[in-house]
């Protein structure tokens, strides 16, 4: 019975690095770094970034792949998986608390008129302006999980109003929270900010389509760090350029890296970020060994997604 770590990413963690810092929580357990240098029979485990298609028909044992990461839909849409191979993910508290710095940081950056102060600064222009306060400013955030309920608590300890959403019913000390796609409607027409922190799924791809943007309030601005397909390219356009929309800080695309010539690169109403607002996964790197441990031993796993459900 074998690990099989597969990451294939030169601007992430290299596998041997990842397999000296699990070697000692897995004793005895071969842990092995790319799949030419596996006994492919062995492996029960497969940990990736990616799920590469060449991968798990080559892993007749395999019963587990685990994500270094937080989005799994790439995983479980993947044909290649057989139903009985279970899949986690990842819950690092520093990315949580990156991520919420992120929303925090693009908030303030308009509550204190930052962009509008260091164009005037440039120009020695003394342009007195006030700050909007943040007890009289809305934050939604759509997703309270792991991260989501970072980002909402974070924006309620800066005295900010927060309204939350997500499928089940939830609570999160400081925000008032609704669940369902009935209940969306009512609570966008009060938020002055919209921050999506859902995974991608059946039920949230495209949710950010035409009907939704009317469901804002004028002049709301949008930050997405949940997944790029949630968002109808052209509608957000079309909400931008018709005003309904104020703003939009996007983290997170259909396709990346953003192609060069893709309209979200110029529009001067939005902030392109390349996909960094999460980063470090450091603290939630023991539990790839914990897991491991558990799967063999029988005991629930850590941070399992339901694979029907998408995340
Ligand atoms: P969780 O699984 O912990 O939370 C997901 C939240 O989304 C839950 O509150 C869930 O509701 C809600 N949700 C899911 N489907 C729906 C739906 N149909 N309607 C309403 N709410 C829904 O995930 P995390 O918080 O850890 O991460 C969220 C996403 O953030 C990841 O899937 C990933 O795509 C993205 N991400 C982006 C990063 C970046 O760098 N930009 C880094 C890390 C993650 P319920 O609570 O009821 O289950």
């Amino acid at each position: 019975m074998a690990l099989l770590l597969d990451i294939r990413d030169p601007n992430w963690m290299r596998e041997e690095e990842l397999r000296d810092l699990l070697a000692p929580r897995l004793p005895g357990v071969p842990i092995y770094c790319g799949l030419a240098n596996a006994d492919r029979e062995q492996v029960l485990v497969l940990a990736v970034v990616r799920l590469h298609p060449d991968v798990v028909g080559c892993l007749p044992a395999l019963r587990l792949v685990q994500k270094l990461g937080a989005g799994v839909e790439s995983i479980v849409q993947s044909t290649d998986l057989p139903p009985h191979v279970r899949v986690a993910r990842l819950k690092p508290q520093q990315a949580g608390r990156e991520i919420a710095e992120y929303c925090l940081a693009y908030v303030l950056r308009d509550q204190r008129n930052m962009l509008r102060h260091a164009m005037a600064a440039h120009d020695c222009r003394w342009d007195q302006v006030a700050p909007k306060q943040s007890h009289q400013t809305t934050v939604g955030v759509l997703g309270l999980g792991h991260i989501g309920g970072q980002v909402a608590r974070s924006f309620a300890a800066l005295g900010f109003r927060v309204l939350g959403w997500s499928r089940s019913p939830k609570t999160v000390e400081g925000a008032t929270c609704v669940s369902g796609r009935d209940a969306l409607p009512a609570m966008l027409g009060e938020c002055d900010y919209v921050v999506s922190v859902l995974p991608s799924t059946p039920e949230t791809r495209d949710l950010f389509d035409n009907r939704l943007f009317a469901e804002l309030k004028a002049g709301a601005r949008l930050i997405n760090v949940g997944r790029g397909d949630l968002v109808v390219d052209a509608d957000l356009l079309a909400a931008l350029d018709n005003g309904r929309l104020a703003g939009a800080v996007l983290d997170v695309f259909r396709e990346e890296p953003l192609p060069a010539n893709h309209p979200f690169w110029q529009h001067d109403k939005i902030t392109v970020t390349p996909h960094v607002s999460g980063w470090h996964l450091d603290d939630g790197l023991p539990d790839v060994a914990e897991n491991y441990r558990r799967l063999v031993a029988g005991e629930p796993l850590l941070h399992e997604v339901s694979r029907q459900a998408g995340y």
